[in-house]
């Protein structure tokens, strides 16, 4: 008999170490420990024994039956802290495991920078409705209806007198309404057009300036085009003012830079010109200005608009703009 004590115990400590789970715990508990175990079932033989041995070998199995039980609490503790103990790595000193973090995406940070430019010059940010009323659209910009220029504008309309913005200019409309010269305002905004190629989208991006004082002059348009052009691309960057027309502005200019990818000597992205076209501007219309109650003569002003979204291709050269739109991570991880 104390061999096969001595056997169970041996038998006892090899499967208890074997343990790693707390159902296999629980079986060996229920094998060794239990009332009907394997330990039980050796003492309860005790009374069959010769008389002169019992005290011993009850003893002893009262001892192996402890260290047993011993040894089972503690692989019972082990056990329920280990979730806790495999989480806290082995050196703390380690650096720990980085996440990938999220970053604005290119026409945010673009219309981040160019606000930031027009503020620096003293320009004040104002945000205005995407679903806007024909009128400021249009007939408040001097476009009224069936005037050809309305083609070039694609509108998505809700109602008869009810769009969504082609263009961020009707702020110029909303904002003299209200206040009175001095003004110098830059309205940023998602605008819609009805359109989509490799240079278009239905939605995009675009920042609309202008300034009424007492004799703004189109050279002071000339200073805040330089001024903002250059802080957005590089110092000594050429300017051309072209010749052009919209409804909203007397005279009318179509704005070019030299192209930033080649410097001016032809590449494909000017299409060989040496000049990439980045703005439009001009004085605000004396029609403009009589509808909202300014005298004509006594203020002028200026206005200009551009397409957020072109700046940004122009200064990191992109070729597709629907690449700002698709989400792939690739892609827009690069900014
Ligand atoms: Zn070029």
């Amino acid at each position: 008999m104390e061999d096969e004590l001595k056997r169970l115990r041996a038998a006892a400590l090899e499967a208890l170490a074997a343990v790693n789970e707390a159902d296999q715990l629980e079986s060996f508990r229920v094998e060794y420990l239990g009332r009907k175990g394997l330990l039980s079932t050796v003492m309860r033989r005790l009374g069959q024994v010769a008389k002169e041995d019992r005290p011993r070998l009850g003893q002893l199995a009262n001892t192996i039956k402890r260290e047993v039980e011993e040894l089972f609490q503690q692989k019972k503790k082990q056990l329920s802290s280990t979730g806790v103990a495999e989480a806290v790595p082995e050196d703390l000193s380690l650096p720990g495991r980085s996440l990938p973090f999220g970053k604005l995406h290119p026409v945010t940070q673009v219309m981040e920078e160019i606000l930031g430019v027009f503020e620096g010059m003293g320009f004040a940010v104002a945000e205005g409705p995407d679903v806007e009323l024909e009128h400021y659209n249009f007939e408040a910009l001097n476009i009224p209806k069936h005037h050809p220029a309305r083609d070039m504008h694609d509108t998505f309309y809700v109602t008869d007198s009810i769009l969504l913005r082609t263009h961020t200019s009707p702020m110029q409309a909303r904002i003299m309404e209200k206040l009175e010269p001095p003004l110098r305002y830059i309205a940023p905004g998602k605008v819609y057009r009805c359109d989509s190629d490799i240079t278009h989208t239905p939605m995009f991006h675009q920042v609309e300036g202008f300034m009424v004082d007492y004799k703004v002059s189109f050279a002071d348009l000339k200073g805040v085009l330089t001024s903002f052009t250059r802080r957005m691309f590089k110092d000594d960057l050429a300017l051309r003012f072209r010749p052009s027309f919209f409804p909203f502005t007397e005279p009318s200019a179509e704005v070019d830079i030299a192209c930033v990818i080649c410097g001016g000597s032809g590449c494909r992205v000017c299409k060989h010109t040496g000049w990439l076209e980045i703005l439009g501007a001009g004085l605000i219309d004396p029609e403009v200005l009589k509808k909202v109650g300014y005298d004509p003569e006594i203020y002028s002003g200026f206005a200009f608009g551009l397409g957020v979204e072109r700046v940004a291709m122009l200064k990191y050269g992109i070729d597709d703009i629907r690449l700002f739109y698709e989400n792939d991570l690739r892609f827009l991880a690069q900014f």
